[in-house]
């Protein structure tokens, strides 16, 4: 018999009847002899009302606050998924993270796993109980609760799979496993029966929000089997595997493609081309601690250059503040931001033995018409940065244009 983790999504534990639901499928992995540890998130909008009422109270919520309040919404989910497993005659416990303990670093709102007390969950998985664990939140030295950012459940399972040292950590959620690209932007996506770590990584980073970009992290630096299944429909999921030759057998050069609506981008005009430049104006930038992603800048023709930049959305209001700054000290022209951007990404351990994969990507959009406003790349990853408009019919024209379109046999199954 397995050990196994089960981190249910926030739309699987919607309502009292899809807790129910949940309590039914966990009670039958029961029947069949498995030890389980279930992660819940909270119900479905629930953290966004929590965040939205603390909002409210401040423009910048206190971050220690914060996580008091939004913690709340999974120790709802664990309470009832123990009395409906209890209803159901199984053993049931419920653990909030501090009462594991899963012990993190101070860093508040988005923490990060130091260490998971396992003791506990071990002695009442042997005395025949279903633990339950709330996801997303931790407690840290001195005893206040953090949380690990949004999405942060997945990582809770991951990183208990790891401490237990489970046979598998099943993330169960409201698609039927990882896709080619979000399936519900595309109706073309494709189900892929195996992706490995490294593009999951990718897919995670460049805004594939299906898992938590540091519980791939966790599962490919622990070796923890993952797998992202359906709540409730029966299937194989997606495994994320460290064997890039199961997956070759699959995919073309490019596994899958990502996308990311929350950037903007800076450009500041005019900076006097001269060593340091460059330094002076995101220097600043970092100390207001905002993280900068692609960055571009031109060669100069008249002694003077442009640098462009993206930062999260919530963050452009701040950095343009902090820019003008610094650009006027410089003497530089002007500083222009756009939010209606957005960054596309395919992704592929592939493209490291395949030429010509950047052309036919900006092949693509230009057939399309999509002007291109930035590029960046890496070994298995190109990214543009073009118009938000666009996002729909790029993602669309990119995923048939490196075959990731469903085969027309499976469409009719
Ligand atoms: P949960 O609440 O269960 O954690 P999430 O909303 O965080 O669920 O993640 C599941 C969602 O991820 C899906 O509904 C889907 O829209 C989105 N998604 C984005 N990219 C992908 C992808 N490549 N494959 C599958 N789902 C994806
Ligand atoms: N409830 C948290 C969130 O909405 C954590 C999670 O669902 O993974 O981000
Ligand atoms: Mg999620």
């Amino acid at each position: 018999m397995s050990l196994i983790v089960q981190k249910y999504g926030g739309t699987s534990v919607a309502s009292v009847e899809r807790i129910q639901a949940v309590a039914d499928k966990v009670a039958g992995f029961r029947e069949q002899g498995h030890d389980i540890v279930v992660v819940v998130s909270a119900m479905s909008g629930e953290t966004n009302r929590l965040i939205g009422m603390a909002s409210e109270m401040q423009a910048t919520p206190d971050p220690r606050e914060l996580d008091v309040l939004v913690s709340t919404g999974e120790q709802v989910t664990i309470a009832l998924l123990c009395m409906a497993l209890k209803d159901r005659g199984w053993e049931a416990k419920s653990y909030t993270g501090g009462q594991v303990k899963i012990l993190t670093d101070n860093s508040h709102n988005k923490a990060r796993i130091l260490n998971i007390d396992q003791a506990p969950m071990r002695s009442d998985l042997d005395a025949g109980r279903v633990v339950v664990v709330a996801g997303f939140q931790g407690v840290d030295e001195s005893g206040a609760i953090t949380t690990l950012g949004r999405g942060g459940s997945d990582t809770t399972g991951v990183a208990l799979a790891a401490a237990l040292k489970a046979d598998e950590c099943q993330i169960y959620t409201d698609v039927d496993g990882v896709y080619t690209t979000d399936p519900r932007v595309v109706d073309g996506a494709r189900r892929l029966d195996h992706i490995t770590f490294e593009e999951m990584l990718e897919m995670a980073s460049l805004g594939s929000k299906v898992l938590q970009i540091r519980a791939v992290e966790f599962a490919g630096k622990y070796n923890v089997p993952l797998r992202v299944l359906h709540s409730f429909q029966d299937g194989p999921g997606t495994l994320i595997t460290l064997d890039e030759d199961l997956n070759k057998m699959e995919q073309p050069v490019v596994a899958g493609i990502a996308f990311n609506r929350d950037e903007a981008k800076l450009t500041v005009r005019g900076v006097p081309d001269i060593p340091g430049a460059a330094s002076k104006l995101l220097a600043p930038i970092g100390e207001a601690n905002i993280e900068v992603d692609v960055i571009v800048q031109n060669v100069a023709a008249d002694g003077t250059t442009d640098l462009t930049f993206t930062v999260h959305r919530n963050d452009v209001d701040k950095a343009a503040k902090v820019l003008r700054g610094v650009a006027s000290q410089l003497q530089a022209k002007e500083v222009t931001y756009d939010d209606k951007i957005v960054k596309i990404s395919i992704v592929g351990v592939g493209m490291r033995s395949h030429a010509g994969v950047a052309s036919r990507m900006f092949n693509t959009l230009a057939t399309e018409g999509i002007n291109i406003q930035m590029i960046t790349t890496s070994e298995i990853k190109i990214s543009v940065i073009i118009e938000e408009r666009y996002l729909e019919l790029a993602v669309r024209s990119l995923h048939s244009s490196f075959d990731l379109d469903k085969e027309p046999t499976e469409e009719k199954a």
